[in-house]
């Protein structure tokens, strides 16, 4: 049995008004948007078959590839060919796809986006952006070669000492966050520390200062 619910007011029902589905995708009827029986989410449900099709966050999935061969430490970066933020800089990152682990997704991702190997060396960050409906999570990584080259979806893909960083050409908060936390930790680690792992919530609204 489903319930149906109006006004849709609150903010991820607004989402799922404005950003989704509209025809199921198993039969091609119209759906609405309905909480269904036992549940207590607004879910797009099927007008004539009655699926129910749920939708749950994405995850986003990078590394934090190190060179550490030259005088100083060196991250690379890329810079974006596509949108959101086109022209800005990122880690390599992008959606895990179906039948792939999270660490072959960095790789994967890594390799697509800079034309980079490297070797995994441990989870790094997991930043949580419920506003978007996505999970992050970005692994250290050791640059195995400089033989890297821009891919499809990257303009330009350079390492970056950490004065070099174009903090105010970032694209995303969570590629920030992960740089300041990482060059943080890698002076600690070059005193023989190791590096830690963190989690993070990022919300659209920050809390004033
Ligand atoms: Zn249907």
């Amino acid at each position: 049995m489903l319930h149906s619910v109006t006004p849709c007011t609150s903010a991820f029902a607004t989402h799922l008004l404005l950003t989704s589905m509209k025809f199921c995708s198993d039969c091609g009827q119209p759906v609405s948007l309905a909480v269904p029986a036992d549940d207590n989410r607004l879910r797009h449900v099927c007008d004539h078959c009655g699926t129910i099709h749920y939708q749950n966050p994405k995850m986003v999935i990078g590394s934090i590839p190190l060179w550490l061969e030259g005088e100083q430490p060196q991250l690379l970066l890329c810079r974006r060919a596509i949108e959101p933020r086109r022209g800005y800089w990122t880690l390599p990152a992008g959606f895990m796809e179906n039948d792939e682990t999270t660490e072959e997704a960095a790789a994967r991702e890594t390799l697509e986006e800079a034309g980079a190997r490297i070797a995994l060396q441990g989870l790094f960050t997991l930043l949580n952006v419920p506003h978007v409906q996505q999970v992050h999570m970005f692994y250290r990584a050791q640059l195995l070669d400089l033989s890297f080259a821009p891919g499809i979806e990257s303009l330009d893909v350079r390492l970056f000492t950490e004065d070099e960083i174009p903090w105010d050409d970032i694209a995303f908060p969570t590629v920030s966050h992960t740089l300041k936390l990482f060059f943080n930790d890698l002076a600690g680690h070059l005193q023989g520390r190791p590096f830690g792992f963190h989690s993070m919530d990022i919300r659209r609204r920050l809390q004033p200062e």
